[in-house]
Protein backbone atom coordinates (compact mmCIF):
# COMPACT_ATOMS: atom_id res chain seq x y z
CA UNK A 1 0.00 0.00 0.00
CA UNK A 2 1.34 3.04 -0.84
CA UNK A 3 0.72 5.93 1.34
CA UNK A 4 -0.75 9.15 0.31
CA UNK A 5 0.40 12.44 2.64
CA UNK A 6 0.79 15.00 -0.58
CA UNK A 7 -0.05 15.47 -3.82
CA UNK A 8 0.73 17.70 -7.33
CA UNK A 9 -1.52 18.26 -9.93
CA UNK A 10 0.20 19.26 -13.22
CA UNK A 11 -2.42 21.11 -15.25
CA UNK A 12 -1.92 21.25 -19.24
CA UNK A 13 -4.03 22.95 -22.06
CA UNK A 14 -7.23 25.75 -21.43
CA UNK A 15 -9.27 27.17 -18.88
CA UNK A 16 -11.59 24.57 -18.44
CA UNK A 17 -8.72 22.03 -17.49
CA UNK A 18 -7.55 25.15 -15.23
CA UNK A 19 -11.05 24.65 -13.64
CA UNK A 20 -11.13 21.07 -13.33
CA UNK A 21 -7.51 21.00 -11.57
CA UNK A 22 -9.09 23.09 -9.34
CA UNK A 23 -12.26 20.51 -8.47
CA UNK A 24 -9.73 18.32 -8.04
CA UNK A 25 -7.56 20.28 -6.07
CA UNK A 26 -10.46 21.07 -3.18
CA UNK A 27 -11.11 17.12 -2.78
CA UNK A 28 -7.44 16.01 -2.41
CA UNK A 29 -7.53 19.55 0.26
CA UNK A 30 -10.76 17.95 2.09
CA UNK A 31 -9.14 14.79 2.21
CA UNK A 32 -6.57 16.01 4.69
CA UNK A 33 -3.22 15.84 1.74
CA UNK A 34 -0.94 18.65 1.29
CA UNK A 35 -0.14 20.25 -1.96
CA UNK A 36 3.81 19.29 -2.84
CA UNK A 37 5.91 22.20 -4.05
CA UNK A 38 6.84 20.02 -7.05
CA UNK A 39 6.24 16.73 -8.65
CA UNK A 40 9.36 15.20 -6.93
CA UNK A 41 8.05 15.93 -3.32
CA UNK A 42 4.58 14.65 -3.89
CA UNK A 43 3.03 10.91 -3.11
CA UNK A 44 0.71 11.47 -5.91
CA UNK A 45 0.77 13.44 -8.64
CA UNK A 46 -2.47 13.78 -11.27
CA UNK A 47 -1.56 15.12 -14.80
CA UNK A 48 -4.57 17.11 -15.85
CA UNK A 49 -4.39 16.60 -19.52
CA UNK A 50 -5.21 18.46 -23.25
CA UNK A 51 -5.40 16.27 -26.21
CA UNK A 52 -5.67 18.99 -28.75
CA UNK A 53 -2.72 18.55 -30.08
CA UNK A 54 -0.20 15.46 -30.77
CA UNK A 55 2.32 17.06 -29.90
CA UNK A 56 0.57 17.89 -26.36
CA UNK A 57 0.19 14.34 -25.38
CA UNK A 58 3.80 13.00 -26.06
CA UNK A 59 5.08 15.82 -24.41
CA UNK A 60 2.68 14.41 -21.17
CA UNK A 61 3.94 11.11 -21.53
CA UNK A 62 7.60 11.98 -21.63
CA UNK A 63 6.57 13.96 -18.58
CA UNK A 64 5.16 10.74 -16.58
CA UNK A 65 7.89 8.47 -17.53
CA UNK A 66 10.41 10.35 -15.76
CA UNK A 67 8.09 8.96 -12.44
CA UNK A 68 8.05 5.26 -13.81
CA UNK A 69 10.64 4.16 -11.16
CA UNK A 70 9.52 6.50 -8.16
CA UNK A 71 7.10 4.97 -5.63
CA UNK A 72 4.34 7.30 -6.47
CA UNK A 73 0.84 7.13 -7.28
CA UNK A 74 0.12 8.23 -11.08
CA UNK A 75 -2.99 9.45 -12.48
CA UNK A 76 -3.88 10.94 -15.65
CA UNK A 77 -6.82 13.15 -15.59
CA UNK A 78 -8.64 15.26 -18.31
CA UNK A 79 -8.46 14.72 -22.12
CA UNK A 80 -5.97 11.97 -22.95
CA UNK A 81 -7.60 9.82 -20.09
CA UNK A 82 -10.64 10.50 -22.38
CA UNK A 83 -9.21 9.93 -25.67
CA UNK A 84 -6.76 6.89 -24.94
CA UNK A 85 -8.80 5.04 -22.40
CA UNK A 86 -8.54 2.21 -24.18
CA UNK A 87 -4.57 2.12 -24.16
CA UNK A 88 -3.18 3.78 -21.77
CA UNK A 89 -3.32 1.35 -18.68
CA UNK A 90 -2.19 -1.49 -20.52
CA UNK A 91 0.33 0.50 -22.32
CA UNK A 92 1.86 2.24 -19.16
CA UNK A 93 2.08 -0.61 -16.51
CA UNK A 94 3.13 2.43 -14.07
CA UNK A 95 -0.05 4.02 -13.93
CA UNK A 96 -2.56 3.65 -10.94
CA UNK A 97 -5.13 5.41 -12.58
CA UNK A 98 -7.28 7.30 -15.33
CA UNK A 99 -10.24 10.21 -14.57
CA UNK A 100 -12.14 11.39 -17.26
CA UNK A 101 -13.57 14.58 -17.45
CA UNK A 102 -17.16 13.38 -16.71
CA UNK A 103 -15.85 11.35 -13.20
CA UNK A 104 -13.93 14.58 -11.32
CA UNK A 105 -15.77 14.09 -8.07
CA UNK A 106 -14.69 10.27 -7.98
CA UNK A 107 -10.94 10.70 -7.39
CA UNK A 108 -11.68 10.22 -3.80
CA UNK A 109 -13.28 7.09 -4.47
CA UNK A 110 -9.79 5.96 -6.59
CA UNK A 111 -7.64 7.21 -4.10
CA UNK A 112 -9.79 4.81 -1.51
CA UNK A 113 -9.50 2.01 -3.88
CA UNK A 114 -5.84 2.30 -4.63
CA UNK A 115 -5.39 2.34 -0.66
CA UNK A 116 -6.93 -1.25 -0.09
CA UNK A 117 -6.14 -3.08 -3.95
CA UNK A 118 -2.91 -3.68 -5.83
CA UNK A 119 -5.19 -2.64 -9.55
CA UNK A 120 -5.16 -0.03 -12.13
CA UNK A 121 -8.51 1.92 -12.21
CA UNK A 122 -10.06 3.39 -15.28
CA UNK A 123 -12.85 6.04 -14.32
CA UNK A 124 -14.07 7.41 -17.99
CA UNK A 125 -17.37 7.34 -18.40
CA UNK A 126 -18.93 9.15 -21.53
CA UNK A 127 -22.15 10.82 -19.33
CA UNK A 128 -21.45 13.81 -17.81
CA UNK A 129 -22.02 13.82 -13.97
CA UNK A 130 -24.08 16.99 -13.47
CA UNK A 131 -22.89 17.06 -9.76
CA UNK A 132 -19.81 18.59 -10.68
CA UNK A 133 -22.17 21.90 -11.35
CA UNK A 134 -22.58 21.58 -8.01
CA UNK A 135 -19.46 21.49 -6.64
CA UNK A 136 -17.50 25.09 -6.00
CA UNK A 137 -14.02 24.67 -6.43
CA UNK A 138 -11.72 26.70 -3.96
CA UNK A 139 -9.83 29.05 -6.88
CA UNK A 140 -5.69 29.34 -6.87
CA UNK A 141 -6.52 33.22 -7.79
CA UNK A 142 -8.40 34.91 -5.33
CA UNK A 143 -9.04 37.59 -7.34
CA UNK A 144 -10.34 36.31 -10.78
CA UNK A 145 -12.22 32.50 -11.44
CA UNK A 146 -13.59 30.81 -13.94
CA UNK A 147 -16.88 29.52 -14.11
CA UNK A 148 -18.08 26.79 -16.79
CA UNK A 149 -21.90 27.34 -18.15
CA UNK A 150 -21.75 24.78 -20.99
CA UNK A 151 -19.54 21.70 -21.04
CA UNK A 152 -18.73 19.75 -24.70
CA UNK A 153 -18.88 20.52 -28.15
CA UNK A 154 -21.25 19.88 -30.74
CA UNK A 155 -19.33 20.88 -33.61
CA UNK A 156 -17.53 18.66 -34.80
CA UNK A 157 -14.68 21.27 -36.68
CA UNK A 158 -12.78 18.42 -38.92
CA UNK A 159 -9.29 18.95 -36.79
CA UNK A 160 -10.59 18.61 -33.47
CA UNK A 161 -10.76 16.18 -30.69
CA UNK A 162 -12.97 17.71 -28.54
CA UNK A 163 -16.61 16.50 -29.24
CA UNK A 164 -14.68 13.11 -28.75
CA UNK A 165 -13.22 14.02 -25.12
CA UNK A 166 -15.60 16.08 -23.82
CA UNK A 167 -18.68 14.93 -25.63
CA UNK A 168 -22.16 16.78 -26.49
CA UNK A 169 -22.90 20.13 -25.35
CA UNK A 170 -24.55 20.45 -22.13
CA UNK A 171 -25.86 23.69 -20.49
CA UNK A 172 -25.45 23.80 -16.99
CA UNK A 173 -28.38 24.91 -14.86
CA UNK A 174 -28.97 28.74 -14.58
CA UNK A 175 -29.53 28.68 -10.72
CA UNK A 176 -26.68 26.82 -10.18
CA UNK A 177 -24.18 29.54 -12.07
CA UNK A 178 -26.27 32.43 -10.35
CA UNK A 179 -25.34 30.29 -6.72
CA UNK A 180 -21.88 29.93 -7.65
CA UNK A 181 -21.39 33.64 -8.86
CA UNK A 182 -22.76 34.99 -5.70
CA UNK A 183 -20.79 32.37 -3.86
CA UNK A 184 -17.54 33.88 -4.92
CA UNK A 185 -18.76 37.33 -5.21
CA UNK A 186 -19.05 37.31 -1.39
CA UNK A 187 -15.87 35.54 -1.10
CA UNK A 188 -14.71 38.82 -2.66
CA UNK A 189 -13.65 37.81 -6.00
CA UNK A 190 -13.59 40.59 -8.65
CA UNK A 191 -14.04 38.66 -11.84
CA UNK A 192 -15.56 36.07 -13.67
CA UNK A 193 -14.71 33.91 -17.17
CA UNK A 194 -17.87 32.35 -18.23
CA UNK A 195 -16.37 29.62 -19.63
CA UNK A 196 -17.43 26.80 -22.41
CA UNK A 197 -16.58 25.37 -25.80
CA UNK A 198 -19.46 27.35 -27.35
CA UNK A 199 -20.68 29.79 -24.73
CA UNK A 200 -22.96 31.04 -27.70
CA UNK A 201 -24.98 27.92 -27.70
CA UNK A 202 -25.90 28.45 -24.04
CA UNK A 203 -29.29 27.38 -23.32
CA UNK A 204 -30.46 25.87 -26.63
CA UNK A 205 -30.89 22.35 -24.93
CA UNK A 206 -33.03 23.54 -22.24
CA UNK A 207 -36.56 22.43 -23.38
CA UNK A 208 -38.22 23.58 -20.36
CA UNK A 209 -37.44 27.16 -21.02
CA UNK A 210 -36.07 29.65 -23.12
CA UNK A 211 -32.81 31.62 -21.55
CA UNK A 212 -30.08 31.46 -23.87
CA UNK A 213 -26.32 33.32 -23.25
CA UNK A 214 -27.26 37.14 -23.39
CA UNK A 215 -30.19 36.29 -21.05
CA UNK A 216 -27.87 34.95 -18.19
CA UNK A 217 -25.66 38.33 -19.22
CA UNK A 218 -28.55 40.14 -17.70
CA UNK A 219 -29.45 38.27 -14.69
CA UNK A 220 -25.75 37.93 -13.80
CA UNK A 221 -24.55 41.57 -14.26
CA UNK A 222 -27.68 42.29 -11.42
CA UNK A 223 -25.26 40.41 -8.73
CA UNK A 224 -23.45 43.10 -6.54
CA UNK A 225 -19.52 42.02 -5.94
CA UNK A 226 -18.44 41.19 -9.20
CA UNK A 227 -16.91 43.96 -10.80
CA UNK A 228 -15.62 42.17 -14.40
CA UNK A 229 -17.63 39.28 -16.13
CA UNK A 230 -15.61 37.93 -19.24
CA UNK A 231 -16.82 34.67 -21.43
CA UNK A 232 -14.81 32.06 -24.06
CA UNK A 233 -15.43 31.07 -26.38
CA UNK A 234 -17.12 32.47 -29.05
CA UNK A 235 -18.63 30.42 -32.04
CA UNK A 236 -18.77 32.98 -35.13
CA UNK A 237 -21.10 30.91 -36.39
CA UNK A 238 -23.72 31.47 -32.99
CA UNK A 239 -22.86 34.77 -32.06
CA UNK A 240 -26.62 36.67 -31.57
CA UNK A 241 -27.20 40.38 -32.21
CA UNK A 242 -28.60 39.66 -28.23
CA UNK A 243 -25.42 39.26 -26.87
CA UNK A 244 -23.56 42.33 -28.91
CA UNK A 245 -26.40 44.29 -27.01
CA UNK A 246 -25.93 42.63 -23.76
CA UNK A 247 -21.79 43.48 -24.07
CA UNK A 248 -23.06 46.94 -25.11
CA UNK A 249 -25.73 47.49 -22.21
CA UNK A 250 -24.38 45.95 -18.98
CA UNK A 251 -21.52 47.56 -17.80
CA UNK A 252 -19.39 44.58 -16.13
CA UNK A 253 -19.73 42.73 -19.10
CA UNK A 254 -15.90 43.04 -20.62
CA UNK A 255 -15.70 44.32 -24.40
CA UNK A 256 -13.98 41.61 -25.24
CA UNK A 257 -15.09 38.86 -27.78
CA UNK A 258 -12.89 35.62 -28.85
CA UNK A 259 -14.14 34.96 -31.88
CA UNK A 260 -12.32 32.35 -33.76
CA UNK A 261 -11.73 32.54 -37.14
CA UNK A 262 -8.84 29.66 -37.86
CA UNK A 263 -8.49 30.53 -41.26
CA UNK A 264 -9.63 33.36 -43.96
CA UNK A 265 -10.06 31.15 -47.21
CA UNK A 266 -13.96 29.99 -47.92
CA UNK A 267 -12.24 26.76 -49.25
CA UNK A 268 -10.26 25.42 -46.10
CA UNK A 269 -12.80 26.99 -43.25
CA UNK A 270 -15.19 24.28 -45.61
CA UNK A 271 -13.10 21.73 -44.82
CA UNK A 272 -12.56 22.70 -41.50
CA UNK A 273 -16.24 22.23 -41.26
CA UNK A 274 -16.51 25.99 -39.30
CA UNK A 275 -20.12 26.51 -41.03
CA UNK A 276 -19.54 30.22 -41.81
CA UNK A 277 -17.68 32.17 -44.57
CA UNK A 278 -15.21 34.59 -44.60
CA UNK A 279 -17.97 36.64 -45.77
CA UNK A 280 -20.60 36.28 -43.02
CA UNK A 281 -17.96 36.43 -40.56
CA UNK A 282 -16.71 39.73 -41.68
CA UNK A 283 -20.56 40.91 -41.75
CA UNK A 284 -20.69 40.19 -37.96
CA UNK A 285 -17.18 41.17 -37.29
CA UNK A 286 -18.76 44.62 -38.38
CA UNK A 287 -22.26 44.28 -36.94
CA UNK A 288 -20.17 43.66 -33.87
CA UNK A 289 -18.24 47.06 -33.90
CA UNK A 290 -21.53 48.69 -34.56
CA UNK A 291 -23.15 48.02 -31.80
CA UNK A 292 -19.93 47.86 -29.65
CA UNK A 293 -17.55 50.31 -30.77
CA UNK A 294 -14.94 49.86 -28.46
CA UNK A 295 -14.90 46.40 -28.86
CA UNK A 296 -11.77 44.20 -28.76
CA UNK A 297 -11.54 41.21 -30.90
CA UNK A 298 -9.02 38.08 -30.81
CA UNK A 299 -8.89 35.12 -32.73
CA UNK A 300 -7.19 31.55 -33.24
CA UNK A 301 -5.60 30.77 -36.57
CA UNK A 302 -4.49 27.18 -37.66
CA UNK A 303 -1.97 28.06 -40.59
CA UNK A 304 -0.79 24.98 -43.33
CA UNK A 305 -4.51 23.34 -43.18
CA UNK A 306 -4.32 20.28 -45.42
CA UNK A 307 -4.66 21.89 -48.71
CA UNK A 308 -4.17 25.20 -48.19
CA UNK A 309 -2.37 27.24 -50.79
CA UNK A 310 -0.35 30.53 -50.76
CA UNK A 311 -4.18 32.01 -52.41
CA UNK A 312 -5.41 30.92 -49.58
CA UNK A 313 -2.85 31.57 -46.73
CA UNK A 314 -3.34 35.38 -48.46
CA UNK A 315 -7.13 35.22 -47.78
CA UNK A 316 -5.99 34.62 -44.23
CA UNK A 317 -3.53 37.57 -44.29
CA UNK A 318 -5.93 39.86 -45.68
CA UNK A 319 -8.74 38.94 -43.97
CA UNK A 320 -6.04 39.61 -40.91
CA UNK A 321 -5.23 42.90 -42.30
CA UNK A 322 -8.71 44.07 -42.44
CA UNK A 323 -10.05 42.80 -38.87
CA UNK A 324 -6.86 44.40 -37.01
CA UNK A 325 -7.14 41.58 -34.04
CA UNK A 326 -6.19 43.18 -30.72
CA UNK A 327 -5.05 39.41 -29.68
CA UNK A 328 -4.31 36.18 -31.46
CA UNK A 329 -2.67 32.64 -31.07
CA UNK A 330 -1.83 31.27 -34.46
CA UNK A 331 -0.44 27.84 -34.72
CA UNK A 332 1.32 25.55 -37.72
CA UNK A 333 -0.90 22.83 -38.17
CA UNK A 334 -0.07 19.63 -37.03
CA UNK A 335 -2.55 16.41 -37.39
CA UNK A 336 -4.28 15.46 -34.17
CA UNK A 337 -5.33 11.63 -34.26
CA UNK A 338 -8.52 10.41 -33.87
CA UNK A 339 -9.57 13.38 -36.24
CA UNK A 340 -11.50 13.83 -39.92
CA UNK A 341 -8.45 15.96 -40.75
CA UNK A 342 -6.18 13.30 -39.89
CA UNK A 343 -6.94 11.39 -42.05
CA UNK A 344 -5.61 14.13 -44.80
CA UNK A 345 -2.75 14.15 -46.19
CA UNK A 346 -0.22 17.15 -43.72
CA UNK A 347 1.30 18.06 -47.39
CA UNK A 348 2.20 21.59 -46.61
CA UNK A 349 6.20 21.45 -45.83
CA UNK A 350 7.01 22.77 -42.69
CA UNK A 351 9.26 25.45 -44.09
CA UNK A 352 6.13 26.91 -45.63
CA UNK A 353 4.61 26.33 -42.53
CA UNK A 354 6.87 28.26 -40.89
CA UNK A 355 7.14 31.12 -43.43
CA UNK A 356 3.30 31.78 -43.36
CA UNK A 357 3.62 31.80 -39.47
CA UNK A 358 6.19 34.86 -39.57
CA UNK A 359 4.48 36.56 -41.85
CA UNK A 360 1.48 36.72 -40.36
CA UNK A 361 2.92 36.87 -36.74
CA UNK A 362 4.68 40.34 -38.13
CA UNK A 363 1.26 41.60 -39.64
CA UNK A 364 0.15 40.85 -35.96
CA UNK A 365 2.80 42.72 -34.11
CA UNK A 366 2.58 45.80 -36.63
CA UNK A 367 -0.53 46.24 -36.23
CA UNK A 368 -0.60 45.56 -32.15
CA UNK A 369 2.64 48.31 -32.26
CA UNK A 370 -0.05 50.95 -34.28
CA UNK A 371 -2.77 50.56 -32.10
CA UNK A 372 -0.73 51.01 -28.56
CA UNK A 373 1.01 53.80 -30.33
CA UNK A 374 -2.58 55.61 -30.64
CA UNK A 375 -3.42 54.55 -27.08
CA UNK A 376 -0.82 56.57 -26.06
CA UNK A 377 -2.39 59.36 -23.43
CA UNK A 378 -5.38 57.77 -22.99
CA UNK A 379 -6.66 56.99 -19.76
CA UNK A 380 -7.95 53.39 -19.06
CA UNK A 381 -9.55 51.57 -16.38
CA UNK A 382 -7.27 49.03 -14.89
CA UNK A 383 -8.27 45.59 -12.45
CA UNK A 384 -5.07 45.50 -10.78
CA UNK A 385 -4.48 41.78 -10.11
CA UNK A 386 -0.80 41.46 -8.76
CA UNK A 387 3.01 42.71 -8.89
CA UNK A 388 4.69 42.51 -12.21
CA UNK A 389 7.25 39.68 -12.53
CA UNK A 390 10.02 42.30 -12.06
CA UNK A 391 8.35 42.39 -8.06
CA UNK A 392 8.30 46.76 -8.66
CA UNK A 393 5.20 47.52 -11.30
CA UNK A 394 1.72 46.54 -10.82
CA UNK A 395 0.40 44.86 -13.32
CA UNK A 396 -3.42 44.13 -14.27
CA UNK A 397 -6.12 44.35 -17.40
CA UNK A 398 -8.24 46.73 -19.06
CA UNK A 399 -11.52 45.31 -20.20
CA UNK A 400 -10.81 45.04 -23.58
CA UNK A 401 -8.09 43.00 -21.98
CA UNK A 402 -4.66 44.90 -22.77
CA UNK A 403 -1.90 43.87 -19.93
CA UNK A 404 -1.21 47.30 -18.67
CA UNK A 405 1.55 47.64 -15.83
CA UNK A 406 2.49 51.11 -13.31
CA UNK A 407 3.91 51.72 -10.25
CA UNK A 408 1.70 51.78 -7.54
CA UNK A 409 1.61 50.42 -3.70
CA UNK A 410 0.80 46.73 -3.27
CA UNK A 411 -2.52 47.40 -1.45
CA UNK A 412 -4.28 48.92 -4.67
CA UNK A 413 -4.31 45.25 -5.83
CA UNK A 414 -8.11 44.04 -6.17
CA UNK A 415 -9.34 47.53 -7.12
CA UNK A 416 -10.20 49.21 -10.14
CA UNK A 417 -7.97 52.58 -10.98
CA UNK A 418 -7.80 54.78 -14.23
CA UNK A 419 -4.26 54.46 -15.51
CA UNK A 420 -2.91 56.92 -17.79
CA UNK A 421 -1.00 55.48 -20.91
CA UNK A 422 2.54 56.72 -21.50
CA UNK A 423 4.69 53.92 -23.56
CA UNK A 424 4.06 50.33 -24.35
CA UNK A 425 6.80 47.86 -24.91
CA UNK A 426 5.19 44.25 -27.09
CA UNK A 427 2.43 43.18 -25.42
CA UNK A 428 2.34 45.52 -22.67
CA UNK A 429 1.36 49.00 -22.28
CA UNK A 430 2.98 51.28 -19.41
CA UNK A 431 1.17 53.92 -17.75
CA UNK A 432 1.02 55.51 -14.34
CA UNK A 433 -1.81 56.35 -12.13
CA UNK A 434 -4.29 58.95 -13.31
CA UNK A 435 -4.64 61.69 -11.52
CA UNK A 436 -7.83 63.26 -10.05
S1 LIG B 1 -16.04 24.59 -31.99
FE1 LIG B 1 -14.71 23.29 -33.23
S2 LIG B 1 -12.64 23.83 -32.50
FE2 LIG B 1 -14.07 24.54 -30.93
S3 LIG B 1 -14.23 22.84 -29.47
FE3 LIG B 1 -15.89 22.58 -30.94
S4 LIG B 1 -15.11 21.20 -32.50
FE4 LIG B 1 -13.34 22.00 -31.35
Amino acid sequence: MKVIKTFFIRTYGCQMNELDSEILLTQLDSRGLKLAKSEQEADLIIFNTCSVRDLAEKKVLGKISEFKNDNKIIGIAGCMAMSLKDTLLKDYKYIDFILGTNDLLKINEILDDLQTKNIQINKTSENYDISIDNFFAKRNSPLKASISIIRGCNNFCSYCIVPFTRGREISRSKNSIIKEFKYLANLGYKEITLLGQNVNSYGKDFTDEKFLFSDLLYELNKIDGIERIRFMTSHPKDISIELMHAIKDLEKVCEFVHFPIQSGSNKILKKMNRKYTRESYLEKVNLLRQVVPNVAIGTDIIIGFPEETEEDFQDTFNLFKEVKYDTAFIFAYSPRRGTLASKWKDEIPKDIKNKRLQELLSLYHEILQEKYRSYVGDIRQVLVERLNKDQKMLKGRTKRFEKVIFEGKENLIGSLQNVKIESFNHQTLIGSLAKD
